[in-house]
Protein backbone atom coordinates (compact mmCIF):
# COMPACT_ATOMS: atom_id res chain seq x y z
CA UNK A 1 0.00 0.00 0.00
CA UNK A 2 2.41 2.53 1.20
CA UNK A 3 4.59 1.28 -1.68
CA UNK A 4 2.47 1.83 -4.47
CA UNK A 5 1.36 5.38 -3.22
CA UNK A 6 5.15 6.15 -3.47
CA UNK A 7 5.18 4.62 -6.70
CA UNK A 8 2.18 7.07 -7.76
CA UNK A 9 3.81 10.13 -6.37
CA UNK A 10 6.92 9.59 -7.72
CA UNK A 11 5.51 8.58 -11.49
CA UNK A 12 3.51 11.85 -11.04
CA UNK A 13 5.50 14.16 -9.50
CA UNK A 14 9.06 12.94 -10.40
CA UNK A 15 11.82 10.99 -8.32
CA UNK A 16 13.81 14.06 -6.76
CA UNK A 17 10.08 15.26 -5.07
CA UNK A 18 9.43 12.05 -3.02
CA UNK A 19 11.94 11.75 -0.42
CA UNK A 20 11.79 8.63 1.57
CA UNK A 21 15.26 9.07 3.02
CA UNK A 22 15.99 8.37 6.85
CA UNK A 23 17.32 12.03 7.31
CA UNK A 24 14.32 13.77 5.31
CA UNK A 25 11.63 11.62 7.23
CA UNK A 26 13.63 12.75 10.77
CA UNK A 27 13.67 16.40 10.27
CA UNK A 28 9.86 16.56 9.45
CA UNK A 29 8.37 14.41 12.23
CA UNK A 30 7.29 17.30 14.37
CA UNK A 31 6.97 21.03 14.35
CA UNK A 32 8.28 23.27 17.57
CA UNK A 33 5.56 22.13 19.99
CA UNK A 34 7.27 21.43 23.50
CA UNK A 35 5.37 18.29 23.34
CA UNK A 36 7.03 16.58 20.78
CA UNK A 37 10.68 17.64 21.98
CA UNK A 38 9.43 15.79 25.50
CA UNK A 39 8.73 12.79 23.92
CA UNK A 40 11.97 12.91 22.16
CA UNK A 41 13.98 13.75 25.04
CA UNK A 42 12.08 11.26 27.22
CA UNK A 43 13.45 8.00 24.39
CA UNK A 44 9.33 7.82 23.28
CA UNK A 45 9.86 9.93 19.76
CA UNK A 46 6.92 9.54 17.37
CA UNK A 47 6.73 8.05 13.68
CA UNK A 48 8.22 9.56 10.68
CA UNK A 49 5.45 9.69 7.94
CA UNK A 50 5.68 7.09 4.78
CA UNK A 51 7.69 9.75 2.54
CA UNK A 52 8.39 13.46 2.24
CA UNK A 53 6.99 15.19 -0.99
CA UNK A 54 8.04 18.45 -1.91
CA UNK A 55 6.06 19.97 -4.43
CA UNK A 56 7.41 22.83 -6.93
CA UNK A 57 4.37 24.22 -7.89
CA UNK A 58 0.44 24.27 -7.90
CA UNK A 59 -0.11 21.75 -9.99
CA UNK A 60 2.51 19.40 -8.03
CA UNK A 61 0.11 20.34 -5.21
CA UNK A 62 -3.06 19.50 -7.05
CA UNK A 63 -1.52 16.17 -8.44
CA UNK A 64 -0.45 14.82 -4.60
CA UNK A 65 -4.03 15.89 -3.19
CA UNK A 66 -5.76 13.69 -6.07
CA UNK A 67 -3.39 11.27 -5.29
CA UNK A 68 -3.94 10.75 -1.69
CA UNK A 69 -7.66 11.93 -2.00
CA UNK A 70 -8.43 8.89 -4.05
CA UNK A 71 -6.58 6.83 -1.49
CA UNK A 72 -7.68 8.15 1.58
CA UNK A 73 -3.79 8.87 2.37
CA UNK A 74 -3.72 11.54 5.08
CA UNK A 75 -1.36 14.39 4.10
CA UNK A 76 0.19 16.72 6.65
CA UNK A 77 0.90 20.48 5.48
CA UNK A 78 4.51 21.59 6.12
CA UNK A 79 5.23 25.16 6.20
CA UNK A 80 8.57 25.74 7.84
CA UNK A 81 7.75 23.65 10.93
CA UNK A 82 7.74 26.51 13.55
CA UNK A 83 4.18 26.08 14.77
CA UNK A 84 4.41 25.71 18.57
CA UNK A 85 1.00 23.62 18.96
CA UNK A 86 1.54 20.45 17.28
CA UNK A 87 0.19 21.06 13.89
CA UNK A 88 2.86 18.70 11.95
CA UNK A 89 3.10 15.27 13.89
CA UNK A 90 3.90 12.60 11.03
CA UNK A 91 2.12 9.54 11.05
CA UNK A 92 3.36 6.20 9.53
CA UNK A 93 0.41 5.97 6.85
CA UNK A 94 0.53 9.78 6.10
CA UNK A 95 2.60 11.79 3.43
CA UNK A 96 4.30 15.08 4.60
CA UNK A 97 3.71 18.22 2.49
CA UNK A 98 6.80 19.90 2.93
CA UNK A 99 6.04 23.58 1.40
CA UNK A 100 9.18 25.13 1.34
CA UNK A 101 10.22 24.50 -2.12
CA UNK A 102 7.41 26.30 -3.55
CA UNK A 103 8.95 29.77 -2.21
CA UNK A 104 9.34 32.08 -5.20
CA UNK A 105 8.05 36.08 -4.68
CA UNK A 106 5.78 35.99 -7.49
CA UNK A 107 5.30 39.99 -7.66
CA UNK A 108 5.57 43.32 -5.65
CA UNK A 109 3.46 46.31 -7.19
CA UNK A 110 3.97 49.58 -5.36
CA UNK A 111 1.08 51.12 -6.67
CA UNK A 112 -1.25 48.90 -5.42
CA UNK A 113 0.29 48.03 -2.40
CA UNK A 114 0.74 44.42 -2.83
CA UNK A 115 2.68 40.92 -2.75
CA UNK A 116 2.05 37.55 -3.77
CA UNK A 117 3.96 35.03 -2.77
CA UNK A 118 4.06 30.80 -3.28
CA UNK A 119 2.65 29.71 0.32
CA UNK A 120 6.01 28.25 1.24
CA UNK A 121 8.30 31.40 1.08
CA UNK A 122 10.36 32.36 4.22
CA UNK A 123 8.64 35.63 5.81
CA UNK A 124 12.03 37.21 6.74
CA UNK A 125 12.72 36.81 3.24
CA UNK A 126 9.32 37.95 1.53
CA UNK A 127 9.83 41.11 4.28
CA UNK A 128 13.25 41.67 2.86
CA UNK A 129 12.00 41.59 -0.98
CA UNK A 130 9.31 44.69 -0.43
CA UNK A 131 11.69 46.32 2.30
CA UNK A 132 14.29 46.70 -1.24
CA UNK A 133 11.21 48.65 -2.62
CA UNK A 134 11.01 50.65 0.71
CA UNK A 135 7.73 48.61 1.55
CA UNK A 136 6.68 46.36 4.62
CA UNK A 137 4.32 43.62 5.03
CA UNK A 138 4.19 45.09 8.60
CA UNK A 139 4.08 41.56 10.52
CA UNK A 140 6.37 40.63 12.23
CA UNK A 141 5.92 37.60 14.34
CA UNK A 142 8.96 36.74 16.77
CA UNK A 143 9.73 34.02 14.21
CA UNK A 144 9.20 35.72 11.32
CA UNK A 145 12.84 34.04 10.35
CA UNK A 146 11.62 30.34 10.75
CA UNK A 147 7.97 30.47 9.31
CA UNK A 148 6.25 30.38 5.86
CA UNK A 149 3.97 32.85 4.76
CA UNK A 150 1.55 29.92 4.26
CA UNK A 151 1.85 28.91 7.74
CA UNK A 152 1.00 32.61 8.77
CA UNK A 153 -2.36 32.12 7.18
CA UNK A 154 -3.08 28.62 8.67
CA UNK A 155 -2.46 29.71 11.80
CA UNK A 156 -3.74 33.22 11.95
CA UNK A 157 -0.91 34.60 12.80
CA UNK A 158 -0.16 37.64 14.68
CA UNK A 159 2.98 39.78 14.86
CA UNK A 160 4.71 41.99 17.30
CA UNK A 161 3.35 45.65 15.41
CA UNK A 162 -0.06 44.11 15.72
CA UNK A 163 -1.80 46.78 17.64
CA UNK A 164 -1.39 49.59 14.16
CA UNK A 165 -1.01 47.17 11.45
CA UNK A 166 -3.70 44.60 12.53
CA UNK A 167 -3.23 40.42 12.65
CA UNK A 168 -2.56 38.16 9.24
CA UNK A 169 -5.91 38.54 8.70
CA UNK A 170 -5.64 42.60 8.50
CA UNK A 171 -2.82 42.23 6.43
CA UNK A 172 -4.07 39.63 3.55
CA UNK A 173 -5.52 40.13 0.97
CA UNK A 174 -6.23 37.19 -0.64
CA UNK A 175 -5.57 33.48 -0.61
CA UNK A 176 -4.67 30.75 -3.24
CA UNK A 177 -5.36 27.23 -2.02
CA UNK A 178 -5.79 23.22 -3.03
CA UNK A 179 -8.78 21.92 -1.55
CA UNK A 180 -8.97 18.24 -0.81
CA UNK A 181 -9.96 16.67 -4.04
CA UNK A 182 -7.37 18.64 -5.97
CA UNK A 183 -9.28 21.43 -6.76
CA UNK A 184 -7.85 25.28 -7.50
CA UNK A 185 -9.78 28.11 -5.98
CA UNK A 186 -8.74 31.90 -5.39
CA UNK A 187 -10.58 33.92 -2.08
CA UNK A 188 -10.20 37.61 -1.96
CA UNK A 189 -9.84 40.18 -4.84
CA UNK A 190 -10.36 43.50 -4.25
CA UNK A 191 -9.31 45.99 -1.32
CA UNK A 192 -12.99 44.90 -0.34
CA UNK A 193 -15.80 42.72 -1.14
CA UNK A 194 -19.20 42.23 0.55
CA UNK A 195 -19.85 39.08 -1.85
CA UNK A 196 -21.00 36.71 0.66
CA UNK A 197 -19.51 35.30 3.22
CA UNK A 198 -15.94 36.27 3.36
CA UNK A 199 -14.10 32.46 2.41
CA UNK A 200 -10.60 33.69 2.74
CA UNK A 201 -11.78 32.72 6.53
CA UNK A 202 -11.92 29.19 5.85
CA UNK A 203 -8.24 28.90 5.63
CA UNK A 204 -7.52 31.38 7.91
CA UNK A 205 -6.71 29.26 11.16
CA UNK A 206 -7.32 25.95 8.80
CA UNK A 207 -4.22 24.81 10.32
CA UNK A 208 -3.82 22.06 7.43
CA UNK A 209 -7.44 20.51 7.78
CA UNK A 210 -8.88 22.15 5.00
CA UNK A 211 -6.94 22.56 1.94
CA UNK A 212 -3.38 23.25 1.05
CA UNK A 213 -2.42 27.01 0.85
CA UNK A 214 -0.50 27.27 -2.10
CA UNK A 215 -0.16 31.27 -2.76
CA UNK A 216 -0.81 34.28 -1.05
CA UNK A 217 -1.02 38.28 -1.42
CA UNK A 218 -0.41 40.41 1.18
CA UNK A 219 -1.37 44.30 1.22
CA UNK A 220 1.99 46.13 2.37
CA UNK A 221 2.56 49.60 3.96
CA UNK A 222 4.96 52.17 2.77
CA UNK A 223 8.02 52.42 5.41
CA UNK A 224 7.19 54.79 7.85
CA UNK A 225 9.30 57.74 7.55
CA UNK A 226 9.96 58.07 11.34
CA UNK A 227 9.97 55.50 14.72
CA UNK A 228 9.95 56.36 18.08
CA UNK A 229 10.17 54.88 21.50
CA UNK A 230 8.50 54.83 24.81
CA UNK A 231 8.71 52.96 28.40
CA UNK A 232 6.77 53.22 31.16
CA UNK A 233 6.67 51.92 34.55
CA UNK A 234 3.11 50.89 36.20
CA UNK A 235 3.13 49.92 39.75
CA UNK A 236 0.89 46.91 39.38
CA UNK A 237 -0.56 44.95 35.99
CA UNK A 238 -4.13 46.00 36.84
CA UNK A 239 -2.61 49.88 36.71
CA UNK A 240 -1.14 49.37 33.49
CA UNK A 241 -3.96 47.88 31.92
CA UNK A 242 -6.11 50.84 32.86
CA UNK A 243 -3.54 52.84 31.16
CA UNK A 244 -3.22 50.95 27.97
CA UNK A 245 -6.90 50.88 27.85
CA UNK A 246 -6.82 54.68 28.08
CA UNK A 247 -4.51 55.09 25.45
CA UNK A 248 -6.19 52.84 22.56
CA UNK A 249 -9.57 53.87 23.11
CA UNK A 250 -8.60 57.43 23.10
CA UNK A 251 -7.28 57.25 19.30
CA UNK A 252 -3.47 56.70 19.10
CA UNK A 253 -2.22 53.46 17.85
CA UNK A 254 1.17 52.48 18.79
CA UNK A 255 2.13 49.39 16.50
CA UNK A 256 3.83 47.57 19.64
CA UNK A 257 2.26 47.97 23.05
CA UNK A 258 3.63 45.82 25.72
CA UNK A 259 3.46 45.16 29.42
CA UNK A 260 5.40 43.18 31.40
CA UNK A 261 4.05 41.79 34.92
CA UNK A 262 6.82 41.91 37.60
CA UNK A 263 8.63 39.03 37.45
CA UNK A 264 9.20 39.37 33.50
CA UNK A 265 10.10 43.04 34.20
CA UNK A 266 13.09 42.48 35.63
CA UNK A 267 13.98 39.43 33.52
CA UNK A 268 13.88 41.87 30.96
CA UNK A 269 15.75 44.47 32.37
CA UNK A 270 17.13 44.32 36.20
CA UNK A 271 16.58 47.97 36.68
CA UNK A 272 12.91 47.38 36.75
CA UNK A 273 10.43 47.18 40.06
CA UNK A 274 7.65 46.99 38.80
CA UNK A 275 5.59 46.44 35.80
CA UNK A 276 7.57 47.99 32.15
CA UNK A 277 4.92 49.19 29.88
CA UNK A 278 7.01 49.82 26.22
CA UNK A 279 5.56 51.90 23.02
CA UNK A 280 7.04 51.62 19.41
CA UNK A 281 5.87 54.24 18.05
CA UNK A 282 6.18 54.71 13.99
CA UNK A 283 4.09 56.81 10.94
CA UNK A 284 4.51 60.40 9.47
CA UNK A 285 6.51 62.65 11.64
CA UNK A 286 3.56 64.98 13.13
CA UNK A 287 1.60 61.74 13.81
CA UNK A 288 5.08 60.20 15.80
CA UNK A 289 5.26 63.16 17.89
CA UNK A 290 1.82 64.14 18.82
CA UNK A 291 1.36 60.15 19.90
CA UNK A 292 4.98 60.04 22.01
CA UNK A 293 3.10 63.25 23.62
CA UNK A 294 0.02 62.32 24.28
CA UNK A 295 1.02 59.13 25.65
CA UNK A 296 3.09 60.39 28.28
CA UNK A 297 0.17 62.74 29.10
CA UNK A 298 -1.85 60.00 29.88
CA UNK A 299 0.86 58.57 31.82
CA UNK A 300 0.71 61.10 33.87
CA UNK A 301 -2.65 61.49 34.68
CA UNK A 302 -2.55 57.52 35.34
CA UNK A 303 0.42 57.78 37.67
CA UNK A 304 2.36 56.20 36.22
CA UNK A 305 6.07 56.46 35.87
CA UNK A 306 8.54 56.92 32.87
CA UNK A 307 11.06 54.52 32.52
CA UNK A 308 14.71 55.03 30.47
CA UNK A 309 13.85 54.22 26.51
CA UNK A 310 16.85 52.20 26.35
CA UNK A 311 14.69 49.33 27.49
CA UNK A 312 12.93 49.75 23.98
CA UNK A 313 16.18 49.43 22.13
CA UNK A 314 17.22 46.60 23.60
CA UNK A 315 13.73 44.47 23.47
CA UNK A 316 13.56 45.50 19.58
CA UNK A 317 17.39 44.32 18.75
CA UNK A 318 16.94 41.19 20.38
CA UNK A 319 13.54 40.31 20.44
CA UNK A 320 13.78 37.43 17.58
CA UNK A 321 16.06 35.96 19.75
CA UNK A 322 14.35 32.28 19.49
CA UNK A 323 15.10 29.43 22.83
CA UNK A 324 15.82 26.43 22.31
CA UNK A 325 13.45 23.67 23.97
CA UNK A 326 16.12 21.15 24.29
CA UNK A 327 18.35 23.75 26.10
CA UNK A 328 15.88 23.45 29.14
CA UNK A 329 14.95 20.17 28.87
CA UNK A 330 18.35 18.59 29.14
CA UNK A 331 18.03 20.50 32.49
CA UNK A 332 15.16 18.89 33.79
CA UNK A 333 13.17 21.83 32.97
CA UNK A 334 9.53 21.25 31.40
CA UNK A 335 8.84 24.96 29.69
CA UNK A 336 6.11 26.59 27.18
CA UNK A 337 4.33 30.30 26.33
CA UNK A 338 0.68 30.11 26.32
CA UNK A 339 -1.44 32.74 24.44
CA UNK A 340 -4.74 33.90 25.30
CA UNK A 341 -7.50 37.01 25.63
CA UNK A 342 -9.40 38.56 27.23
CA UNK A 343 -12.06 42.02 26.79
CA UNK A 344 -10.40 44.65 29.44
CA UNK A 345 -13.45 44.23 32.49
CA UNK A 346 -11.78 40.25 32.40
CA UNK A 347 -8.22 40.27 31.82
CA UNK A 348 -6.98 41.11 35.61
CA UNK A 349 -8.84 38.10 36.86
CA UNK A 350 -7.30 35.84 33.78
CA UNK A 351 -4.06 37.07 34.43
CA UNK A 352 -4.33 36.57 38.93
CA UNK A 353 -5.83 33.03 38.60
CA UNK A 354 -3.53 31.68 35.70
CA UNK A 355 -0.45 33.20 37.70
CA UNK A 356 -1.65 31.91 40.92
CA UNK A 357 -2.52 27.99 39.88
CA UNK A 358 0.96 28.18 37.60
CA UNK A 359 2.85 29.19 40.39
CA UNK A 360 1.24 26.75 43.00
CA UNK A 361 2.61 23.60 41.36
CA UNK A 362 5.40 22.21 43.02
CA UNK A 363 8.57 22.75 41.14
CA UNK A 364 7.32 25.99 39.66
CA UNK A 365 10.29 28.35 38.41
CA UNK A 366 8.06 30.34 36.30
CA UNK A 367 4.50 31.35 36.24
CA UNK A 368 4.33 34.67 34.47
CA UNK A 369 3.05 36.81 32.35
CA UNK A 370 3.07 40.10 30.20
CA UNK A 371 0.61 41.28 27.16
CA UNK A 372 1.47 42.24 23.47
CA UNK A 373 -1.03 42.93 21.67
CA UNK A 374 -3.97 45.77 21.91
CA UNK A 375 -7.45 46.44 21.08
CA UNK A 376 -10.20 48.45 22.11
CA UNK A 377 -12.13 45.99 23.52
CA UNK A 378 -9.16 44.26 25.04
CA UNK A 379 -5.93 42.59 25.02
CA UNK A 380 -4.26 39.38 24.96
CA UNK A 381 -1.74 37.45 27.50
CA UNK A 382 1.12 35.79 26.67
CA UNK A 383 2.13 33.36 30.13
CA UNK A 384 5.32 31.66 30.16
CA UNK A 385 5.41 28.19 32.61
CA UNK A 386 8.78 26.63 33.44
CA UNK A 387 8.70 23.44 36.22
CA UNK A 388 11.88 21.97 37.48
CA UNK A 389 10.55 18.43 36.80
CA UNK A 390 13.40 16.37 36.52
CA UNK A 391 12.60 12.84 35.65
CA UNK A 392 11.78 12.54 31.81
CA UNK A 393 8.93 10.28 32.38
CA UNK A 394 6.96 12.87 34.45
CA UNK A 395 7.98 16.15 32.00
CA UNK A 396 4.35 15.35 29.93
CA UNK A 397 1.95 14.92 32.46
CA UNK A 398 3.56 18.26 34.26
CA UNK A 399 3.04 20.13 30.79
CA UNK A 400 -0.28 18.92 30.74
CA UNK A 401 -1.17 20.13 33.83
CA UNK A 402 0.23 23.63 33.61
CA UNK A 403 -1.42 23.79 30.37
CA UNK A 404 -5.04 22.97 31.98
CA UNK A 405 -4.12 25.57 34.35
CA UNK A 406 -3.80 28.31 32.15
CA UNK A 407 -7.08 27.14 29.88
CA UNK A 408 -9.36 26.73 32.88
CA UNK A 409 -8.53 30.34 34.39
CA UNK A 410 -9.14 32.09 30.77
CA UNK A 411 -11.69 30.04 30.36
CA UNK A 412 -13.39 30.78 33.55
CA UNK A 413 -13.29 34.19 33.05
CA UNK A 414 -14.81 34.36 29.53
CA UNK A 415 -11.31 34.94 27.85
CA UNK A 416 -10.58 33.39 24.48
CA UNK A 417 -8.20 30.23 24.70
CA UNK A 418 -5.57 31.31 21.84
CA UNK A 419 -4.67 34.89 20.63
CA UNK A 420 -2.12 33.41 17.92
CA UNK A 421 -0.64 30.25 17.86
CA UNK A 422 -3.71 28.44 17.09
CA UNK A 423 -5.58 24.92 18.13
CA UNK A 424 -3.38 22.37 16.94
CA UNK A 425 -3.27 19.45 19.48
CA UNK A 426 -2.97 20.75 22.35
CA UNK A 427 -5.80 22.58 22.47
CA UNK A 428 -7.98 20.62 20.68
CA UNK A 429 -10.04 19.24 23.48
CA UNK A 430 -10.58 22.53 25.06
CA UNK A 431 -11.95 23.96 21.19
CA UNK A 432 -15.91 23.41 22.26
CA UNK A 433 -15.17 25.78 25.52
CA UNK A 434 -14.21 28.26 22.95
CA UNK A 435 -17.26 27.77 20.21
CA UNK A 436 -19.47 25.83 21.47
CA UNK A 437 -21.40 22.23 21.05
CA UNK A 438 -23.13 23.93 18.38
CA UNK A 439 -19.83 25.62 17.24
CA UNK A 440 -17.74 22.47 16.77
CA UNK A 441 -20.58 20.50 14.94
CA UNK A 442 -20.77 23.36 12.05
CA UNK A 443 -16.90 22.99 11.89
CA UNK A 444 -17.08 19.20 11.83
CA UNK A 445 -19.83 19.46 9.01
CA UNK A 446 -17.43 22.34 7.02
CA UNK A 447 -14.97 20.04 7.62
CA UNK A 448 -16.77 17.02 6.35
CA UNK A 449 -18.09 19.30 3.22
CA UNK A 450 -14.68 20.10 1.91
CA UNK A 451 -13.11 17.14 3.23
CA UNK A 452 -15.47 13.90 2.90
CA UNK A 453 -12.25 11.41 2.90
CA UNK A 454 -10.74 13.25 6.60
CA UNK A 455 -7.63 13.41 4.32
CA UNK A 456 -6.11 16.99 5.33
CA UNK A 457 -4.41 16.56 8.82
CA UNK A 458 -6.51 14.25 10.65
CA UNK A 459 -5.93 14.77 14.98
CA UNK A 460 -5.67 18.61 14.47
CA UNK A 461 -7.77 21.09 15.80
CA UNK A 462 -11.10 19.49 15.45
CA UNK A 463 -12.14 17.46 18.58
CA UNK A 464 -13.07 13.44 17.70
CA UNK A 465 -16.45 13.50 17.25
C1 LIG B 1 10.25 31.06 18.78
C2 LIG B 1 8.89 31.14 18.18
C3 LIG B 1 8.24 32.37 18.17
C4 LIG B 1 6.97 32.46 17.64
N1 LIG B 1 6.37 33.70 17.58
C5 LIG B 1 5.14 33.82 17.02
C6 LIG B 1 4.52 35.11 16.93
O1 LIG B 1 5.08 36.13 17.32
N2 LIG B 1 3.29 35.18 16.38
C7 LIG B 1 2.66 34.06 15.90
O2 LIG B 1 1.54 34.19 15.40
N3 LIG B 1 3.22 32.84 15.98
C8 LIG B 1 4.45 32.69 16.50
N4 LIG B 1 5.05 31.45 16.58
C9 LIG B 1 4.32 30.27 16.06
C10 LIG B 1 4.59 29.96 14.57
O3 LIG B 1 5.78 30.57 14.12
C11 LIG B 1 3.42 30.40 13.72
O4 LIG B 1 2.31 29.61 14.07
C12 LIG B 1 3.67 30.32 12.21
O5 LIG B 1 2.61 30.98 11.55
C13 LIG B 1 3.79 28.90 11.68
O6 LIG B 1 4.29 28.96 10.35
P1 LIG B 1 5.09 27.73 9.71
O7 LIG B 1 5.32 28.04 8.30
O8 LIG B 1 6.30 27.44 10.51
O9 LIG B 1 4.00 26.58 9.86
P2 LIG B 1 4.15 25.07 10.31
O10 LIG B 1 4.65 24.99 11.70
O11 LIG B 1 4.88 24.31 9.28
O12 LIG B 1 2.62 24.62 10.29
C14 LIG B 1 1.70 25.17 11.20
C15 LIG B 1 0.30 24.64 10.87
O13 LIG B 1 -0.13 25.17 9.62
C16 LIG B 1 -0.31 24.14 8.65
N5 LIG B 1 0.25 24.65 7.40
C17 LIG B 1 1.49 25.16 7.21
N6 LIG B 1 1.64 25.55 5.93
C18 LIG B 1 0.47 25.27 5.31
C19 LIG B 1 0.01 25.44 3.97
N7 LIG B 1 0.76 25.98 3.01
N8 LIG B 1 -1.26 25.05 3.68
C20 LIG B 1 -2.06 24.51 4.63
N9 LIG B 1 -1.67 24.33 5.90
C21 LIG B 1 -0.41 24.71 6.24
C22 LIG B 1 0.39 22.92 9.22
O14 LIG B 1 -0.23 21.72 8.79
C23 LIG B 1 0.23 23.13 10.71
O15 LIG B 1 -1.03 22.69 11.15
C24 LIG B 1 6.32 31.32 17.11
C25 LIG B 1 7.00 30.09 17.11
C26 LIG B 1 8.27 30.00 17.63
C27 LIG B 1 8.96 28.68 17.60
Amino acid sequence: MTQALIDDLSASLGNAKVDTSEAALDARRHDYWVASHVRDFAGTPGPSAACVVRPANVADVQAVLRITNARQTPVIPFGLGSGVVGGVVAASDAILLDMSAMNAVRAIDPVNLLASFDAGKNGLEAEQAVAAQGLTIGHWPQSIAVSSVGGWIATRASGQFSTAHGNIEDIVHSIEAVLPNGDLVTLGKGPRAASGPDLRHLMLGSEGTLGVITGVTLSLRRAPPMRAVSAFEAPDMRTGFDFQREVIQSGWRPPVARQYDERESRRLDARATACLILFVHEGPVAVVEAEVAAVAELARQSGIATAPSDIVDHWLSHRNTVPSWDMFLSRGIVLDTVEVAADWTKIAAVYDDATASLQSVEGCLAGSAHSSHLYRSGLNLYFTFAVQVGDASRMEAVYTDCWRRIMEATNAHGGSLSHHHGIGRVRRAYLERELGPTGVALLRRIKAALDPNGIMNPGVLIPDA
